[in-house]
């Protein structure tokens, strides 16, 4: 898939650059000969900001459009915040795709339970856009999402637009909100007990903060979803994101090669474990 030399960053240019929310913006890149190949969703690129530093983006975009690469970036820092702010016709180095995807194949004939949690939406909506675009390949699919506020919401119209869909539930929760907010107040991992679904028959995919995850597995596992059955995409602090330098390294993993997206009975034991 990949033409140019793994670590080897690639000049591409930035298309174009839409401001999500107040520290959030999705960019749309050349592919250059590394994005050619297309990605699995789930899966990340490299992204240098020259002089600045290269940071992991997942994939936010559809995977069946190859022509540009989408990457929802949150400025957080010193790379973030540079690479969020590049205008279109800017270059930055792309080296990628990396990692393990979301288990599309394997969840093809399962109900799909997707669990997002803030900018957890963007590493999770190639898998969304990948059902939808194969839509009788899975059963039910619920989409469960919590933000902070509802200023937090990300991708608010498209999330509009799937709810209008009658084969796609969306069910949207905020942790604080004023009177003019009209939905559910709370934390995500509360709405899957309020779910009925059938739990051996599901594949749950799960992204957004860590002690969100992990309160979210447990409650799946309380419903009675099988530990094989619940993904989660980890983030750690990485560097080569090729399985050498050891900066991911969790537990016996390394979130580069063998993650982001890891099934929980990898996991199990090792998520309260802080990152140094
Ligand atoms: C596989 C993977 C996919 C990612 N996908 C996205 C994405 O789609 N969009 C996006 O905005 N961000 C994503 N991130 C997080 C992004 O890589 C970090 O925000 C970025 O590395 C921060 O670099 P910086 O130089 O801007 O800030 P730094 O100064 O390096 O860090 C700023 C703050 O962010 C924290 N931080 C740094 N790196 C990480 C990390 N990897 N995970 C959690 N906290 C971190 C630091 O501890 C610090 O508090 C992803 C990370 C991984 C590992």
């Amino acid at each position: 898939m990949r033409s140019q030399h793994v670590w080897l960053p690639e000049p591409v240019r930035v298309l174009s650059r839409k401001q999500e929310l107040e520290t959030t913006w999705t960019l749309e890149l050349e592919p250059g000969q590394s994005g050619k190949g297309g990605f699995l969703p789930g899966q990340f690129n490299m992204l240098y900001v020259f002089g600045v530093g290269e940071i992991p983006i997942s994939f936010s975009g559809d995977p069946s459009q190859t022509e540009r690469l989408v990457h929802t970036v949150r400025a957080v820092g010193p790379a973030s915040s540079q690479l969020a702010a590049s205008r279109p016709m800017a270059t930055v180095g792309l080296r990628g795709p990396f990692g393990t995807g979301w288990p599309m194949a394997a969840a093809e004939g399962s109900d799909l339970l997707i669990i997002a949690g803030g900018l957890g939406l963007a590493p999770l909506r190639p898998a969304i856009y990948h059902v939808l675009n194969n839509r009788e390949r899975y059963g039910r699919v619920v989409l469960l999402y919590g933000t902070r506020s509802p200023d937090d919401i990300l991708f608010r119209e498209q999330l509009e637009a799937w709810n209008r869909l009658s084969d796609f539930d969306v069910h949207i929760t905020v942790d604080h909100a004023g009177s003019d907010w009209t939905g559910k107040v709370g934390v995500v991992p509360a709405l899957v007990p309020t779910l009925a679904f059938d739990p051996e028959d599901t594949v749950a995919m799960v992204c957004g903060p860590e002690i969100m995850m992990r309160f979210t597995a447990s409650a799946l596992r309380d419903a009675g979803v099988d530990d094989e059955s619940i993904y989660l995409s980890m983030e750690r602090n990485m560097k080569c994101a090729l399985g050498h330098c050891g900066h991911c390294q969790f537990g016996s993993n390394f979130v580069c090669k063998d993650g982001p997206v890891l099934s929980f009975d990898r996991l199990r034991g090792l998520l309260s474990l802080k990152e140094f």
